[in-house]
Order: C-alpha cells, then structure tokens, then sequence
C-alpha cells in the first residue's frame, strides 16, 4: 500500500467528515461507495447552501423588488460566475443552467442542430459516448435525414484519431465526443479532436459529465464550442448542469424552450427573446441547485483539482493491480490515459450477480451497461460491473473491495 500512495495528498478521515452519507452503513457493514460516476456524494457546505437558501432567502429570482428576491437573484448570478471562473470561459452569459449534461446535449441538438444541420449533411460522434450524446443526435438525423458517423476504438478502449480523421468530410456539420467514457474511463484526446475538427470549421461539443470533477478543464484551452456537465456528478445537487457555449454561436441559435423570463418583450403578434444566458433558460429555474453547484465549486476549489485527480489515479491504479490477481478478470478498457473507473467482467459470472453480492458486503458498485449499450455490443459483453471512486475513498476501502470481490467470486463460482 504504501508503495502506491507515497505521501499524503490530504487528510482522507478529515474530508470524509465532510460527507454525512460515508459515516453510515450498508447492509450492516460500512458503505463502500465506489459508484461515483453515477453520481457523487454531497459534503455539507452543498447540504448547508441549499438549506440555507430555504430557511433564509427563498424566492423566484430576476423578478421581485424585495429584499430576497433581489438576495437570491444574487445568489444565482453568483454561482453563474462561479462556473465561468471554473471551467475558464471568457464571459458569464456564456454559461447555461440547464438540469445536467442530458438536457445540455438536447439543447444543442434541438437548437443548433434544427438550425444548421440538413439533408445529407453529418454528424461525427464515438463508439463510447453515452446514450444522452448518441439519442439526440440520432433523432436530429432521422428528422433531418443526416447521416451519423461513429469514431472506432481500439481494445484498449481508446478512440482511433486516424479513423476520425478519415470520417471528418465536407459533409460533416458537428463532432460531439466524451472528454472521460462512463464506462471505460478513457480519457480522450479533446484538444486535438476540437482542433483537427476546427481545421474545417466543424463546431464540437465535448460531454463533459466525467470530466469537470476529475481534471481541470479549461474552455478556453480546449477552444470547445460547447461544453456540458452535469453538477450531481461534482458534489453538486441532482436537476443543476451546465451548458457551455461560445457567446457567438449561442446569440445566433433559438431559443429551446420558450415561455417566461427568456423573453424581453411578448405582444399577441410578436415576442422579442431575452439576451443569452436568459435566452435558454425558460421559466423558474433551479435556484437551489445553482446555489448548491456554486457550494460545490468551492468545495472542490478548497481540495484542489490537481490533489484531487493524484488521489483519484493513485486509487486506481492500486485497484487495477489488485484487481488483476484475481483469476478470471478482465478489465473493460484499459487505455493508456485513465480517469478513476474500473469496468470489469469476470468470467462466466454475470455482471449483475456480483453487484449484488458486494451489495450484502455494503459495497456499492454499479453493473450493466452504464447507458453505453453500443459499445458494450462492440466488446460483446452485456455488461460490466463498475467501480468508480472519487477523491474522498480510500485504499484501504480499495482492499475491502478486493476482499469481498475475491469472496463473490469464490461463492458465485
Ligand atoms: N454523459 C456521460 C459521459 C455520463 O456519464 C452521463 C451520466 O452518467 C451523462 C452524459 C448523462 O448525465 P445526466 O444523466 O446527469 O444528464
């Protein structure tokens, strides 16, 4: 153990106390939560934000003249810039709130994508996106008879850049690609992927959902023409996300969703739409989850990225060793540049009858096809079981893992 992790990155016992979910049990034993990238647990700053925004300040924003709606409008324009300082855009309108990544991608494709995509025309997305970045651009093309162009991998599970290269034509209208796969852990080549796509002037989304909370990500840098995440992912509330995108193509685009406060002016004859941000953010939004995103931020900001992601490898990389001594694993998606998830099968068990069995050890584990169904078809499995841990596990959770896996394996055999 102590060969993996050589110092100290931060005091596990301290953050833990943070969480109020990992002090309880499970099944009788202590919860081992390694399904983080489903969704991530919330320390008590984010539990505190939203319930102090309840009991202090509750009101609808951008309307009132009174004292807390004036507090809670703040508070939302607040956690607005929040995001915009943390993923380095150039201005806060560049910033949507949106209910997560799903609702992002749908966005992009039903505004931008009605707008400019056409007969013919394509759309490049991968082999490991998940359905929220492949149903929307599959229903796009339907409706507009476009074609949809699928990025190969590798065994490794890495993306084939040659392959991509090849499929980017004068036809090719969009590139939306996973900076981090849920289910292999992958890290992609983004920079390179927007870059060898802006070459034509192709404009790229990246689904950010595995990334934001794992590496620092920078708009900017990336030059993404939009960007999306979900906050339940980064110690942020479940219904809060965000969609990035470039102030000149989101002023070009339509409105998604129309109704209240994403207008400047209604008559019966005509309607006159809202500025961006407001533009796309129809009726009453998520002001509690904005808040509790912005909570999110700085508790994030308080660890540190970069801590953050050396805890989350070293965990990883403990994991995979370990893992591989137990006879009949495969790992699903061994790529060279890893983020902290650990897809496996076992041979002749099924995926499932292990989550199940860890359960009764309290370790919670996802198993299935983490909503990437074609690229479980291309490994020609059905499934996989799915550790994925976040900064606040530890290794010796890691070894408690090993332990019941090693059992489940012993008894399901
Ligand atoms: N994209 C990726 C890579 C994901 O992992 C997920 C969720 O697991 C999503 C998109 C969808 O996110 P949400 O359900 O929060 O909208």
């Amino acid at each position: 153990m102590e060969a993996v992790i050589t110092k100290k990155i931060f005091d596990s016992d301290k953050v833990r106390k943070d969480f109020p979910i990992l002090q309880r049990a499970a099944g009788g034993k202590p919860l081992v939560y390694f399904d983080n990238a489903a969704t991530s647990q919330k320390p008590n700053s984010v539990i505190n934000a939203i319930g102090n925004y309840y009991k202090n300040y509750n009101a609808n924003i951008h309307r009132g003249l009174y004292s807390i709606s004036i507090e809670a409008s703040e508070a939302y324009d607040k956690a607005r810039e929040k995001v915009r300082e943390y993923i380095n855009a150039r201005e806060a309108r560049e910033i949507i709130f949106t209910r997560g990544t799903t609702e992002a991608v749908n966005l992009v494709a039903y505004s931008y994508g009605r707008q400019n995509i056409k007969e013919d025309d394509e759309i490049i997305i991968s082999a490991m996106e998940h359905h929220a970045n492949i149903v929307p651009w599959q229903v796009l093309c339907e409706e507009k008879k476009a074609k949809l162009k699928i990025i190969p991998v590798n065994d490794k599970g890495e993306l084939l850049i040659n392959d991509y290269k090849k499929l980017i034509s004068p036809r090719t209208k969009l590139v939306a690609v996973c900076h981090i796969s849920n289910s292999l852990g992958t890290i992609n080549p983004v920079k390179e992927i927007v870059s060898l796509a802006h070459e034509k002037n192709i404009p790229v989304l990246i689904d950010g959902a595995q990334a934001v909370h794992h590496t620092k990500v920078d708009v900017r840098s990336l030059n993404a023409d939009f960007y999306a995440f979900s906050g339940h992912k980064m110690y942020a509330p479940m219904g809060i996300g965000v969609l990035y995108g470039k102030a000149k193509l989101l002023e070009t685009m339509p409105p998604y969703q129309t109704g209240g406060d994403m207008i400047s002016s209604v008559s019966f004859e005509k309607t006159l739409y809202n500025e961006i941000p407001m533009k796309f953010e129809a009726g009453t939004p998520n002001v509690e989850g904005a808040i509790g995103l912005g909570a999110a931020i700085d508790y994030i900001n308080s660890i540190g990225l970069e801590n953050i992601s050396e805890h989350e490898s070293a965990l990883l990389n403990y994991a995979t060793d370990e893992i591989s001594k137990i006879e009949g694993i495969r790992i699903i998606g061994t790529a060279e540049n890893k983020a902290s998830v650990l897809s496996f099968v076992v041979e002749g068990l099924n995926a499932l009858d292990i989550g199940i069995m860890l359960d009764t050890s309290g370790v919670a584990v996802r198993t299935g096809q983490h909503c990437t169904e074609p690229l479980m078809d291309w490994f020609g499995i059905p499934g996989t079981a799915r550790a994925s841990f976040a900064f606040y596990n530890t290794i010796e959770e890691v070894d408690f893992f090993i332990d019941a896996l090693k059992n489940a394996v012993r008894i399901l055999k």
